[in-house]
């Protein structure tokens, strides 16, 4: 498979999770990949895991809310790589509770990393993208977008996501530019094992319940996602923009 031969993505928050499993997938089919997560030394396991298969990669130390780190990231991107042409909006927190109990501090952490990064880092891309007349942009929204008990922040954030991605696609379209989004439902990472410990579970514990009501009968994996997400940064995906798609096993 060979779908992003002289393609060059940009991961955010590439270090584990979904994002470490996207960078590993795009750069298995051919992409030199850029790993982007808070800290350089971070994102070099994922440049490692990727490097070991003969994979390209570079990690890249960037705090996606800040929108001048952003542009001097993407800009080294371009002289590292040569270009961008695929950025996959995957930086993401979330600092959970009951809407009366939640302080501004946590509304603010969560809207600015997981929404106000798309902003900047897509922002940033188009100039890139628009100026080749070619780009992909996939930003990670959430099921929670449509509404989850002690998630008021994070499903607003993941909400602002599809409706930036469906403006965004019109706007980017005539520059034969594809924005789209995908909306998790349960995946394995570190994220979903904190909201175990937060209620009590162990991680273990916590996929069973979930997997016992999802109509597949099992959680999502890294890889589920960036099976995705790779889909909507290729060509086979060349006439589909401003969508969601959920990848949830079925779940409502
Ligand atoms: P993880 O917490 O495992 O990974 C997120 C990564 O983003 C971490 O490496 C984190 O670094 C990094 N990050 C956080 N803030 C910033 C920042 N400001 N700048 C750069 N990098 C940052 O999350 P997942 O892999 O589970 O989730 C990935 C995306 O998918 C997120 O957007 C999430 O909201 C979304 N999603 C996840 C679901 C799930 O079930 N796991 C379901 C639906 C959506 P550090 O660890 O150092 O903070």
């Amino acid at each position: 498979m060979s779908r992003f031969t002289d393609r060059v993505a940009v991961v955010t928050g590439a270090a584990q999770g979904i994002g470490a499993a996207t960078a590993r997938r795009l750069a298995e089919e051919g992409a030199s990949v850029a790993v982007v997560d808070l800290t350089a030394e971070r994102a070099q396991a994922t440049v490692d895991a990727i490097t070991a298969k003969g994979g390209t990669a570079r990690a890249y130390g960037c705090d996606v809310t800040d929108y001048e780190a952003v542009e001097a990231v993407f800009a080294k991107v371009a002289e590292d790589f040569g270009a961008v042409h695929i950025l996959v909006n995957n930086a993401g927190i979330t600092r959970d509770n009951l809407f009366f109990k939640m302080p501004k501090t946590d509304w603010d952490a969560v809207v600015t990393v997981n929404l106000t990064s798309v902003y900047n880092c897509s922002h940033v891309a188009q100039k890139y993208m628009c100026a080749q007349k070619y780009g992909k942009i996939v930003s990670l929204s959430s099921r929670s977008a449509l509404g989850n008990r002690g998630q008021a922040n994070y499903a607003a954030a993941k909400a602002g996501i599809q409706g930036f991605t469906a403006t965004l696609a019109i706007e980017l379209g005539p520059f034969n530019v594809n924005v789209n989004a995908v909306a998790p439902g349960y995946i394995a990472t570190s994220m979903t094992a904190a909201t175990a410990e937060r209620v009590g579970a162990s991680a273990e514990d916590h996929q069973a319940e979930v997997a016992a009501r999802t109509p597949l009968r099992r959680v999502g994996q890294p890889e589920d996602i960036a099976a995705v997400v790779a889909f909507l940064a290729s060509e086979d995906a060349s006439y589909v923009s401003g969508q969601t798609l959920y990848v949830n096993g079925g779940a409502r």
